[in-house]
């Protein structure tokens, strides 16, 4: 399957940055320069507590609205956690699971990323399944082993069906706020590879289906390259995103 038959999706992550205020001030001044560029879905992942003023703000744009993190559980005794339900509710279209700032800082594993996986499905929520390898795994060449194992785990229990809703996100852990990105090369690489797990997994159509996107330092000036590549469906921003004249220039080169 040719890629132009793959959803493209540049998503922002926003970590945690900016108030409810910041963001409607934001989403307004982002969506005129986003307004009309259709080859592409425009999201932005946002704090919890930015989520209402972030779907008002993007009502009529092509602004799609997502959350950074989902719980397993439908509800219970889990202080300072948010379910899928609780996120569907509220106006949330997609979720991302497994970043690895929450696998380095919050202790998430492949076990509980693969329990946020299937409770964000089960929502209706489309997820952004982030992963990838640290430089000490780059350099003692278990790159492939390390994604290959993330992506199977996480997705333990999702259908075929279900993976259609789900997005893979490659961020090369060295590469994430750290300003060194990966070469369009080094980024390709993986994405294929990834690619092939899928297919291993589900099916070759399945895999071809699949959007996967590159993250990690990218930006206005690195995008058009990386965005180019034969697997490289996408991109999940952080820095880039809070900047409206930068996350425009990403949004047009996947255009
Ligand atoms: C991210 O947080 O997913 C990310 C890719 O960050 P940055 O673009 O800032 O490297």
């Amino acid at each position: 399957m040719d890629k132009t038959k793959r959803s493209a999706v540049i998503a922002g992550n926003w970590k945690m940055n900016m108030t409810p205020s910041q963001t409607g001030a934001f989403i307004k001044e982002l969506a005129p320069k986003v307004a009309g560029l259709d080859g592409c879905k425009v999201v932005l992942c946002v704090p919890y507590v930015d989520i209402a003023a972030a779907v008002e703000a993007a009502k009529g744009t092509n602004i799609e609205i997502g959350a950074e993190n989902v719980h397993w559980a439908e509800k219970g005794a889990y202080t300072g956690e948010i379910s899928g339900a609780m996120l569907s509710e509220c106006g949330v279209k997609y979720v991302i699971v497994g970043h690895s700032e929450r696998r380095q800082y919050f202790g998430e594993t492949d076990v509980t990323v693969n329990e946020r996986v299937k409770a964000g499905l089960s929502n209706g929520l489309k997820v952004i399944l982030c992963v990838g390898e640290t430089l000490t795994e780059r350099e003692q060449g278990v790159t492939y082993e390390t994604v290959a194992r993330q992506t199977k785990i996480a997705l333990l229990g999702v259908s075929a069906d279900e993976l259609k809703n789900v997005i893979i996100a490659y961020e090369p852990v060295w590469a994430i706020g750290t300003g060194k990105t990966a070469t369009a090369e080094q980024a390709e690489e993986v994405c294929a590879q990834i690619r092939g797990v899928i297919a291993d997994i589900y099916c070759e159509a399945c895999a071809e289906a699949t959007t996967i996107q590159y993250g990690g330092s990218m930006n206005a000036k690195n995008a058009a390259e990386l965005l180019s590549m034969k697997n490289i469906d996408g991109g999940l921003i952080g820095g880039a995103s809070l900047k409206s004249d930068d996350f425009t220039v990403i949004v047009k080169a996947a255009q």
